[in-house]
């Protein structure tokens, strides 16, 4: 097993590159076991006219694209913002090993408030949870977009 190396920086990337495209400001990387990252995303719901096109969708969809399987054992998953419920339970659906999310988010998280997917007693798969990494530079980036949006 490699040492242990954060990805959020890659994630904060993508949340910023979604922020320049107009969308909500997250951003989702996949991780392989052997430390790779394979598939990294943002917020494309505007663009794409998806409700589903969250960040952490589109890179579960990529990374197991990639890896021909619709499990990606021994995978983690970064995300800047605590998933949705929606999202919570695709990454349950996929296996993830780990799940690393940075803001807390008090109107639409699912893992740690709302939903808590993975509490529930119809999960059949929870990741490892980490939670607070590079949250206050999440936060204020989605701040920082939505203030600018009124
Ligand atoms: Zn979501």
């Amino acid at each position: 097993m490699s040492p242990f190396r954060s990805h959020m920086d890659a994630a904060m990337a993508e949340a910023r590159a979604a922020a320049a495209r107009g969308e909500v400001p997250v951003g989702a990387v996949v991780v392989a076991p052997n430390g790779r990252v394979v598939a990294r995303a943002g917020n494309r719901t505007r663009e794409l006219a998806d409700p589903t096109a969250h960040a952490e969708i589109l890179a579960l969809r990529a990374a197991c694209a990639a890896a021909g399987s619709e499990r990606l054992p021994g995978h983690d998953l970064y995300v800047t913002l605590e998933p949705c419920p929606m999202c919570a339970a695709a990454i349950g659906f996929a296996r993830i090993a780990r799940l690393y999310y940075g803001a807390a988010d008090p109107k639409s998280g699912g893992v740690a408030q709302g939903a808590r997917v993975y509490a529930h007693p119809q999960c059949h798969h929870a990741p490892e949870v980490y939670d607070g990494i590079g949250a206050t530079e999440a936060a204020a980036l989605l701040k920082a977009f939505f203030e600018g949006r009124r």
